[in-house]
C-alpha cells in the first residue's frame, strides 16, 4: 500500500503476507478483519478469543485477514474492520498506528490500555528515566517514549470499548453494527445505573464499602457490587464524572489520602478526569518524539 509516497507492508508486521491468501480474500466477499496489538497484556484479544460458540458466527460473516494471537496466515491491507489493543509507548508504535489507520475503514480500539494508556501510564505521573533505573540494570538500552499514550492521541479512532478487558457482549455489539452499518448501542452512563437495573443492593451505602461505580463507565453489567465488593473503575470514566467529589466522600468516610488517590490511579490512570480527580491537572501534552498529540 502507498502512504506519503513509500510503499508500507501491512504495518510493518504482516510483511510474511501469503499471496495465495490474497488471492483467496479477493474472492471472498466477506469483511475483512484484522487484530492489532500495541503496549498491552492480550486479555482483550482473548476476550475476542472467548467468544467461543459466537466465533463460529462471526467467522460466517467476517474474513479474519490478520491476527497474529489466533493464526499465522496474514493478508495484506486494506481491512474493513481494525481491532486495536495496547497504547503507545515506543516511535516504532507511533509510526505503525498511523500505518494500521492508513489501512482501516473502521478502527475499533478495545480496553483501558488503548483508550486511557493502560496501567502503564502510572509512568506518566512519574520521573521514566528514573523507573527505568530501578528496574534495569542497563536503561540505556531501551528505547521508549516519556509517556504511555491512548491510540486516540495519536490517530481518529471510530468506536472506543472500555474495561480492562473489555466486556465480550460489548465486543459482539460493536462488531454487529460495523456489519449493520449502524452506531453501536454503548453506555455512557455509570456503573450505578447497572446496580439499579440489576437489583444490586448499593454498596457504597447499604455497607460504606469504597466504590467509584459513581464516576465509572457502565458496561460491565456491575459484575463488582453484584459480588459484594466496590468497583474499582476499570471501565474508565463515564461521560459525566465528578471526580473530585467523590474524592472527596472517600475521605469524608475515613480513607486515607493516599489510598483515595491510589483508587482513582489504576487501569485508567491516564483518563484525564480520573487522574485530576485528587490533585491539581497534570500536563497531558509533554511531546513525545513521536509526536502524540493530547
Ligand atoms: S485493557 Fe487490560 S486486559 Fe486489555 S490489554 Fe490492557 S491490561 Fe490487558
Ligand atoms: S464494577 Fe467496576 S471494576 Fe468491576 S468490572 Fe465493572 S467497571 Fe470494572
Amino acid at each position: 500500500m502507498a502512504m506519503g509516497g513509500r510503499t508500507v507492508t501491512v504495518a510493518g508486521r504482516a510483511a510474511g503476507a501469503d499471496p495465495a491468501a490474497a488471492e483467496e480474500v479477493g474472492r471472498d466477499r466477506r469483511p475483512t478483519l484484522a487484530v492489532w496489538k500495541f503496549a498491552s497484556c492480550d486479555g482483550c484479544q482473548l476476550t475476542l478469543l472467548n467468544c467461543e460458540a459466537e466465533l463460529l458466527a462471526l467467522a460466517d460473516r467476517v474474513r479474519v485477514a490478520y491476527f497474529p494471537e489466533a493464526t499465522r496466515a496474514a493478508v495484506a491491507g486494506p481491512y474493513d474492520l481494525s481491532l486495536v489493543e495496547g497504547s503507545i509507548t515506543t516511535a516504532e508504535d507511533a509510526e505503525r498506528i498511523q500505518q494500521v489507520r492508513a489501512q482501516s475503514r473502521i478502527l475499533v480500539t478495545l480496553g483501558a490500555c488503548a483508550t486511557a494508556g493502560g496501567i502503564q501510564a502510572l509512568r506518566n505521573l512519574a520521573d521514566v528515566a528514573e523507573l527505568a533505573a530501578a528496574a534495569y540494570p542497563r536503561p540505556d538500552r531501551l528505547a521508549f517514549l516519556a509517556r504511555s499514550t491512548p491510540i486516540a492521541s495519536h490517530v481518529t479512532v471510530d468506536h472506543e470499548l472500555h474495561g480492562c478487558p473489555i466486556d465480550r457482549g460489548q465486543l459482539l455489539e460493536v462488531v454487529a453494527a460495523v456489519l449493520q452499518g449502524r452506531a453501536p448501542r454503548i453506555p455512557s452512563g455509570s456503573v450505578c445505573t447497572e446496580c439499579k437495573r440489576r437489583g444490586t443492593v448499593c454498596v457504597a451505602v447499604a455497607d460504606g464499602l469504597p466504590c467509584l461505580g459513581p464516576v465509572t463507565r457502565a458496561g460491565c453489567g456491575a459484575i463488582c457490587p453484584a459480588h459484594h465488593r466496590g468497583c474499582y473503575g476499570c471501565f474508565g470514566p463515564q461521560d459525566t464524572p465528578n471526580g473530585r467529589s467523590l474524592a472527596s466522600l472517600l475521605g469524608a468516610a475515613g480513607m486515607a489520602p493516599t489510598d483515595v488517590v491510589r483508587a482513582f490511579r489504576t487501569f485508567n490512570a491516564g483518563a484525564e478526569p480520573f487522574r485530576t480527580a485528587t490533585g491539581p491537572a497534570l500536563p497531558t501534552s509533554v511531546p513525545d518524539a513521536a509526536g502524540g498529540r493530547p
